[in-house]
C-alpha cells in the first residue's frame, strides 16, 4: 500500500512559493482519504481512477474537491464513486452539498439506477476491505461527528486522526494496533490560541503533548493541518512541548509505504 499526501494544510494560499492545499491523501491509485483541495492537483486520468473516498467528517476543507471531482470525470467512468463516511457526514453532504442548490445530486444522475455517486455508511469499528487493504474507522472528537482512519496493509498500519480534539477513546483504539508504524495527527493552532483550539475541536502544542502521552506504541509521528499563518511557530512550540516523541511536519507529496 502506498499513501501519498496531496494536501496537509489547515488552509490555502501561496506560502513563499509553496502553494498550500487542504487535507487529501491518495492510497495507491483508487482511494482518497478526505477530498480537500489537494485532490485538485491530480491529473484527469488520476481523478478518473478514484473509486473510493473515505471522509473523516463533513467540514469543507475535507470535502471541497469532492463535488467537482465527480463532475469532472463522470464521462470517463462506468461505475459509481463510493463515499464511505458516517451517517452524520453523509446526511450533511446530502442536505447541504448534493441538494441541487449548491451542486447537483449525483446520487440521482445520470440516472437513479446508474448514479455517478453512491454512499456507504460506516461507523466506528467498521472495517472496509479493498483487496489486501483494510480501512477502519476509529473514534475521535471534533465539533461535528468525525472519525480517524487506520489504513492497514498486510505488513503495517498508518493512523490518520483527521481533525482532532482531545480524544481518549482514540488512544485506546490506537494502542491496540500491534503493527502501528505511522501516526498522522493534527495541530492546528499555536499555544497562545489554546482557547480557540479547544473551542473548535482542534489541538495546540500542549494539547498535542497530552494526547501523545497516551500513546503506548512507538510510531513515527507527523503533524498535519497547521493553520497557514504560523506553521513554523506551531512546529517550534511542538519541539518544546512534546519531549518524548519526535514529531515532524507532514509534507505535501510525502509518500508512505506500508
Ligand atoms: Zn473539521
Ligand atoms: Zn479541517
Amino acid at each position: 500500500m502506498k499513501v501519498r499526501i496531496l494536501g496537509c494544510s489547515g488552509g490555502i494560499g501561496d506560502s513563499g512559493g509553496r502553494p498550500l492545499r487542504t487535507t487529501a491523501m491518495l492510497v495507491d491509485d483508487d482511494i482518497l482519504i478526505d477530498c480537500g483541495t489537494g485532490a485538485g492537483d491530480l491529473t484527469i486520468v488520476e481523478l478518473a481512477r478514484i473509486d473510493h473516498v473515505f471522509l473523516t467528517h463533513s467540514h469543507f476543507d475535507h470535502i471541497a474537491c469532492l463535488p467537482m471531482l465527480i463532475d469532472s470525470v463522470g464521462e470517463l467512468r462506468h461505475r459509481p464513486l463510493t463515499v464511505h463516511a458516517t451517517g452524520a457526514t453523509l446526511e450533511a453532504l446530502r442536505a447541504h452539498v448534493f441538494n441541487w442548490a449548491i451542486w447537483p445530486d449525483f446520487l440521482q444522475i445520470p440516472s437513479p439506477a446508474h448514479p455517478a455517486l453512491q454512499f456507504d455508511a460506516i461507523e466506528v469499528g467498521t472495517v472496509v476491505s479493498l483487496g489486501e487493504r483494510r480501512i477502519t474507522a476509529l473514534p475521535v472528537r471534533h465539533t461535528v461527528p468525525a472519525v480517524a482512519f487506520q489504513l492497514a496493509s498486510a505488513h503495517a498500519s498508518l493512523v490518520f486522526s483527521g481533525d482532532t480534539g482531545p480524544s481518549p477513546e482514540l488512544w485506546t483504539a490506537v494502542n491496540r494496533i500491534d503493527d502501528l508504524r505511522y501516526l498522522l495527527i493534527e495541530t492546528s493552532y499555536t499555544e497562545p490560541e489554546r482557547r480557540l483550539a479547544a473551542a473548535s475541536g482542534h489541538l495546540c502544542p500542549s494539547m498535542l503533548a497530552m494526547e501523545l502521552a497516551q500513546l503506548k506504541r512507538s510510531a513515527e509521528v507527523f503533524i498535519t493541518h497547521l493553520k497557514p499563518t504560523q506553521p513554523d511557530q506551531i512546529m517550534a512550540e511542538i519541539g518544546v512541548r512534546v519531549g518524548s516523541v519526535q514529531a515532524r511536519r507532514l509534507q505535501p507529496q510525502q509518500v508512505f509505504e506500508l
